[in-house]
């Protein structure tokens, strides 16, 4: 039997801080009792907010706590190759089309719909795509993007849920709300989702899932925040016929304010604290993770 891969998939925009230890040493922990592989992925297809600096503190932090990783680590900035083809393979499909409005002109329009009624929200609270670029000419389409206007690519939800059809995952762990077993995937509660932008070809939905599918990943532990993201993941498994990991989103580590730690600060952050004289196993129990 093939070992199952683990991935720890951190974004180089910040230092680790106490939930990122949580999900690494999960992951960690769940590769070595079931004789898998752990990967590390850097993810920094944000150009403007990624630093080199950051990615080598992941480097220093992650040893530090102990854990170990398989080289080569794939860092995504490298692979905007894949992330393309994958775009191209959803345009000859029709799914998706570009959409060239401002975050201006976006606000603009949702604030006009919400003149009639509450227009929906996605599951992280932003306003879904109320535009109507879906429906705009293949010829206009195409003198806008000549002439170097920037756009989105977004998925056309609800040609593509068609396409699908009824959708599943299974969750080992834990929704928000305590979902798991076998979870109905129900990606039209995000919209028409963008996929790329004119400067990016590529988002955080596209390249999770070609990475996960390129290498190997056959469980997902990552925090319960991106839970209902795994359905966006699911259609686009489905879409680019990829194969479907198991997911455990696990539990949150949350601030004073009850909200998700959200940078590293003396209080969270893996090198203040270690500054600080905090060990390794002190980290373990900081973040509730069993030795
Ligand atoms: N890069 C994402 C983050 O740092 C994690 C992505 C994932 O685990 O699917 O929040």
């Amino acid at each position: 039997m093939t070992p199952p891969v683990f991935r720890f998939a951190p974004s180089p925009n910040g230092h680790l801080h106490l939930g990122h230890a949580l999900s690494a040493l999960l992951n960690f922990d769940m590769a070595r009792a079931a004789g898998g592989r752990l990967l590390l992925r850097i993810e920094d297809i944000d150009r403007t907010r990624c630093r080199p600096e950051f990615e080598a503190a992941i480097y220093q932090d992650l040893a530090w706590l102990g854990i170990g990783w398989e080289e080569p680590v794939r860092r995504q900035s490298e692979h905007f190759a894949d992330y393309q083809a994958a775009l191209d393979k959803l345009r000859a499909m029709r799914l998706t089309f570009p959409s060239f409005e401002s975050r201006a002109e976006i606000a603009h329009l949702v604030s006009d719909r919400e003149s009639h009624a509450r227009w929906p929200r996605d599951p992280d609270g932003a306003p879904l795509y109320p535009g109507t670029a879906r429906l705009t000419g293949e010829q206009e389409r195409e003198a806008r993007i000549a002439s170097g206007d920037p756009y989105a690519i977004r998925l056309d939800m609800t040609a593509a849920r068609d396409w699908a059809g009824p959708l599943h995952f299974t969750e080992a762990g834990a929704g928000p709300g305590g979902e798991s077993g076998e979870i109905a995937a129900e990606p039209e509660h995000w919209g028409d989702v963008i996929l790329g932008r004119k400067d990016i070809p590529t988002s955080y939905h596209l390249s999770v899932v070609i990475d996960d599918a390129l290498q190997g990943v056959t469980h997902v532990v990552r925090g319960q925040d991106l839970f209902w993201s795994t359905a966006v993941h699911r259609l686009l498994h489905s879409l680019l016929d990829l194969p479907v990991p198991v997911y455990r989103h696990h539990r949150l580590i949350l601030d004073a304010d009850g909200r998700k730690l959200s940078k590293s600060t003396a209080a969270t952050g893996l090198r203040e604290l270690r500054a600080q004289g905090v060990t390794p196993a002190d980290i373990r129990r900081l973040a509730g993770v069993a030795e």
